[in-house]
C-alpha cells in the first residue's frame, strides 16, 4: 500500500506542507509498512507529523501516548484545524467527565478517530483497556519516549507500563519518538518498548543558529541579567531558575528594574499561571523567568534569548531548554550562569534519595560540570554527549570558538590517568581514580583492591580539580570512553592506549573563574558593598514585608548609568 500513494500529495493535502522536513517521509513509510519505527529527531524538528499523517492515510485508530494534558489539547486542537469532523481526533485524560469520555468512545466505535491521545496513567486504567480491545488500532505511537528512562530528563515511571499495556490490548507497529537522543537513554528506550530491532531514524542534533556562551556566576549576577536584557530589548526570552521561589524573586527584581516580566512555575495557581504564558506567547511580556516546568511543547518560534540562572541538571536538559531559542532558525543566544558552588549545592539536595537516583543525579550534574569548564566547542561537547561528532575546527557561533581560553599542556598527566585506569582493571568511575591517584584509602577502594597498586597516591602534587579536567577533557578527546551499561566506569579507548604508547600534546584549560561564591548582596548604583550576608538577608526580609505598606519595590534598583 505504502508504495503506491504519493507522500507530498498527501502532505500537502491534509496539512498545507509542500515537502516533508529532515527524515520525515521515510519514517512514515517504514509505519505504513508496517515496521517497528524508532525517531530521534531535536524539539522543532516535526516529529508529530510522523504520526499524524499516517494515522489519516492508515485504517482504524491510531493510540498516541503523550505525558501532558496541555500538550495534548493543542495537538488535538491542531488536528481539527486540519479537518472537518471534530471526531478525527481526541483525547482521554484525568481532565474528562464521564458524558466526554462517551463522546470519544462512540466516536471511535463510529469510525471516526483517526488519532486517540493518551495520557499513560489513562491508558493503563483497566475499563480504558477493555474498551480499546474493540478498537481496531493503526499503530501505537509513544510521543516524548525518553520519559521512559530514568538518565532522561523527565523520567516518568508510568511510561514503563506501556509495553505490557500494549501486549493486552492489541498488537500493532509500534512508533516511538524523542528528542533525547543519549545513548543511553535510547538504549533504555528500545529495550522497554521492546522494539530492539526497529528501524531507527536519527537526524542531526546541531542547532548552527543557536549560540553558546557560559558565564561565571557571581553575585553580579542580576545586574549582568538586567544589563543583558536591556541590550536585548523588545526581544522575548526565557530565563530558567531551579528553584520557584527564585523565579519569584528574580522575576520582581526585573520588573523593578523596567523590564517586563513575569514569573511561571508548577507552584503558582493556574489561573496567573496560564495568564503568564499566554501573555508571553502573545508577545504581551518580553520576558518569563521559569523553573523547567515552563517550555515542554510550547512552540514560540521567535524566542531570542534563554538564560540559565543556574547549572541545569543535565546536559540534556540543557540542550532542550536552550532549545527553545530560535526555533524560527533566527538568532538565538544561550547564555549559561554556572559556579562551582551551585554543583556542590545540587550534590547535596540529592542526599537522602535512592542511592540509584543519586548516581544519576551526581553523574548528570559532572557531565553538565564538564561542559561549562570545557574550553571545547560547545556544540562539539554537546553534539559529542548525543553520539554525533562535529568535525568542524570553529563552529563560529560559541564562547569558546570566539574567544578561546588559555590552556595548558596535560601530556604527562593523562599518562598517569591512563596508566590508572589500566592498573584498576577499568573497573572504577572518575571520582575512585581520583581518590586512588591522590592515595586516599576510602572503603570502597579497600574492597577492591587486593593487591599493591604502584598509580595508589601517584598524583598527589596535582589538585582534584586538576584531575578532573584531565579525566573529563580526555573522555571529550576519545582516548577515554564510559562504559555504557555499567555508566560511569572508565574505559580506556583504543586511542587512549595508542597515546599511553606514544604520547602527544594534550591541552587542558587551567584558568577556572567558577569559583566565586554566590552572596547576593546586589548593591544600589552599582557598586559593591560589603554587607553580612545574615544582616543582608534579614534586610531583605524586613524590606519586602515593608515594602507592601510602604509602596516601594521590595528590592534594589540599579542605578548605574550604563544599564
Ligand atoms: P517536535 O515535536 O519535533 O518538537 P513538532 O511536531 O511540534 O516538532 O513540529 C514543529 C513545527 O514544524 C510545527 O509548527 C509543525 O507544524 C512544523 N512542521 C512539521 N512538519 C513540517 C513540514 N513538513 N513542513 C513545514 N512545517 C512542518
Ligand atoms: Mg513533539
Ligand atoms: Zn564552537
Amino acid at each position: 500500500m505504502a508504495g503506491k500513494i504519493n507522500l507530498t500529495d498527501e502532505l500537502k493535502k491534509y496539512f498545507g506542507f509542500d515537502k516533508f522536513k529532515g527524515n520525515q517521509e521515510a519514517i512514515i513509510h517504514n509505519l505504513l509498512d508496517g515496521g517497528d519505527t524508532f525517531v530521534l529527531m531535536p524539539t522543532g524538528g516535526g516529529k508529530s507529523l510522523c504520526y499524524q499523517l499516517p494515522s489519516l492515510l492508515m485504517e482504524g485508530t491510531a493510540i498516541v501516548i503523550s505525558p501532558l494534558i496541555a500538550l495534548m489539547k493543542n495537538q488535538v486542537d491542531a488536528m481539527r484545524n486540519f479537518s472537518e469532523e471534530d471526531g478525527i481526533a481526541h483525547f482521554i485524560n484525568s481532565s474528562l467527565n464521564k458524558g466526554a469520555i462517551d463522546q470519544v468512545r462512540s466516536d471511535i466505535l463510529a469510525g471516526k478517530t483517526k488519532l486517540l491521545y493518551v495520557a499513560p496513567e489513562s491508558l493503563t486504567k483497566e475499563e480504558n483497556v477493555e474498551f480499546l480491545r474493540s478498537v481496531k488500532i493503526s499503530f501505537y505511537a509513544v510521543d516524548e519516549a525518553h520519559c521512559i528512562s530514568e538518565w532522561g530528563h523527565d523520567f516518568r515511571p508510568e511510561y514503563r507500563r506501556i509495553r505490557p499495556i500494549i501486549n493486552e490490548i492489541g498488537k500493532a507497529p509500534l512508533i516511538a519518538l524523542t528528542a533525547t537522543a543519549t545513548p543511553k537513554v535510547q538504549h533504555d528506550i528500545q529495550k522497554n518498548l521492546g522494539m530492539v530491532d526497529a528501524q531507527v531514524f536519527k537526524s542531526s542534533f546541531n542547532r548552527p543558529n543557536l549560540y553558546y556562551e557560559v558565564r561565571a556566576k557571581t553575585s553580579n549576577i542580576d545586574r549582568d541579567i538586567i544589563k543583558f536584557i536591556k541590550n536585548n530589548s523588545e526581544k522575548s526570552g526565557i530565563i530558567y531558575c531551579l528553584s520557584r521561589k527564585k523565579v519569584e524573586e528574580l522575576a520582581e527584581i526585573l520588573q523593578a528594574n523596567g523590564i517586563n516580566a513575569r514569573p511561571y512555575h508548577a507552584g503558582m495557581d493556574s489561573v496567573t499561571r496560564t495568564k503568564n504564558q499566554d501573555d508571553f506567547l502573545m508577545e504581551k511580556v518580553e520576558v518569563i523567568v521559569a523553573t523547567i516546568a515552563f517550555g515542554m511543547g510550547i512552540d514560540k518560534p521567535d524566542v531570542r534569548f534563554v538564560i540559565h540562572y543556574d547549572i541545569p541538571k543535565s546536559l540534556e536538559g540543557y540542550y532542550q531548554e536552550t532549545g527553545r531559542a530560535g526555533r524560527d532558525g533566527g538568532e538565538g543566544q544561550c547564555i549559561t550562569f554556572y559556579t562551582n558552588k551551585d554543583l556542590q549545592k545540587l550534590e547535596k539536595f540529592m542526599q537522602g534519595k535512592p542511592v540509584a537516583e543519586q548516581e544519576i543525579g551526581k553523574q548528570l550534574l559532572l557531565e553538565t560540570a564538564a561542559y561549562a569548564e570545557s574550553s571545547v566547542c560547545r556544540r562539539k561537547t554537546l553534539l559529542h554527549y548525543f553520539g554525533e561528532e562535529y568535525t568542524e575546527e570553529n563552529c563560529g557561533n560559541c564562547d569558546n570558538c570566539l574567544n578561546p581560553k588559555k590552556q595548558v599542556e596535560a601530556q604527562e598527566l593523562l599518562c598517569t590517568v591512563i596508566e590508572a585506569i589500566i592498573a584498576v582493571k577499568e573497573n572504577f568511575k572518575a571520582d575512585y581514580i581520583i581518590d586512588i591517584l591522590q592515595g586516599k584509602e576510602t572503603s570502597e577502594i579497600q574492597a577492591h583492591l587486593h593487591e599493591d597498586l604502584e598509580v595508589f597516591g601517584s598524583g598527589m602534587g596535582e589538585e582534584d580539580k586538576t584531575w578532573n579536567a584531565v579525566i573529563r577533557q580526555a573522555l571529550i578527546a576519545g582516548y577515554l570512553s564510559k562504559d555504557v551499561e555499567n555508566y560511569g566506569l572508565l574505559k580506556v579507548t583504543e586511542e587512549g592506549h595508542k597515546f599511553l604508547k606514544k604520547p602527544k600534546s594534550f591541552k587542558i584549560t587551567e584558568d577556572n573563574d567558577f569559583e566565586e561564591t554566590e552572596e547576593e548582596v546586589p548593591a544600589r548604583g552599582g557598586g559593591s558593598c560589603a554587607v553580612d550576608p545574615a544582616l543582608y538577608s534579614m534586610l531583605k526580609d524586613l524590606r519586602k514585608k515593608l515594602s507592601k505598606k510602604l509602596e516601594v519595590p521590595p528590592y534594589v534598583i540599579f542605578q548605574d548609568p550604563s544599564l
